[in-house]
């Protein structure tokens, strides 16, 4: 059995007092989780109060990047270390979201090395891949994907991937209310666990793989009930707990 998971990343949203009552209430509607990992991933500011508010909650927290200059302390201005974030109490990262790779060009060898830091702090990365939309106009949607994962795989091996999660986000959906289908999704995540497969059955079977990508309350199950299908990496709707809820409860309920 897969181990199933929904995680919200809030990106660059909120204030403390939005972020304090999201956390209470999130934790006063998911006060039992049945067999489905809960994350959130708040700003980097707004870890502590997580860390406050969910100390004697299922639900999890982790950040959305990490530095990835491999070093405890530094003179690196701005970066926070995947020690600190240890420190801070998360347990998961998301690392090479598709907003990173673009806004930030962050290279094959950065995120590499972002996965080795979390490791290092056994924090579990979730690393992001997909294509975008002329990618996928063009056909090239699961080369673009190979390359993703091997720009990992080719750095640090294979058996990386036994202490991470993947997510496909196609970024053609992202905050733009257009979702792949649940066919769609599935076919790329087959894809995906087809890829790591060839280097490792073992490892590509236990390998929890999440959907992102305008996930709502109304299009979850459906793409839940997808084979391949563990969990999702949810945006926008992770920032409304009615929404957030429904969509970990539809996972519970496949
Ligand atoms: C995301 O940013 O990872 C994401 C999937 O966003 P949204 O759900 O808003 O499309």
């Amino acid at each position: 059995m897969r181990r199933s998971l929904v995680v919200g990343n809030w990106k660059m949203n909120g204030s403390k007092a939005t972020a304090v009552s999201l956390l209470t209430g999130l934790k006063a509607r998911l006060a039992e989780l049945n067999a489905v990992d809960v994350c959130v991933c708040p700003p980097f500011l707004y870890l502590s109060d997580a860390n406050a508010q969910l100390a004697d909650s299922a639900i999890r927290f982790g950040a959305q990047d990490v530095s990835g200059n491999g070093q405890d302390n530094g003179a690196y201005t701005g970066e926070v270390s995947a020690a600190m974030l240890s420190d801070a109490g998360c347990e998961f990262a998301i690392v090479g979201h598709s907003e990173r790779r673009e806004y930030f060009a962050e290279s094959a060898d950065l995120l590499a090395k972002k996965v080795e830091c979390l490791l290092a702090e056994k924090i579990t990365p979730i690393l992001c891949v997909g294509e975008k939309l002329d990618d996928r106009e063009s056909g090239l949607e699961q080369q673009i994907v190979e390359g993703q994962l091997h720009e990992i795989v080719d750095r640090l091996g294979v058996q990386v991937f036994s202490q991470m999660v993947v997510a496909y986000e196609p970024v053609w959906a992202i905050g733009t209310g257009k979702t792949a289908t649940p066919e769609q999704a599935q076919q790329m995540h087959a894809f995906i666990r087809g890829v790591v497969s060839k280097l490792d059955p073992v490892i590509a079977d236990k390998l929890p793989l999440l959907y992102g990508g305008s996930v709502k309350p109304d299009n979850a199950k459906d793409l839940f009930a997808m084979q391949d299908i563990d969990g999702a990496l949810v945006g926008g709707a992770c920032l409304d707990v009615d929404s957030f809820s429904l969509i970990i409860k539809a996972k519970e309920s496949v």
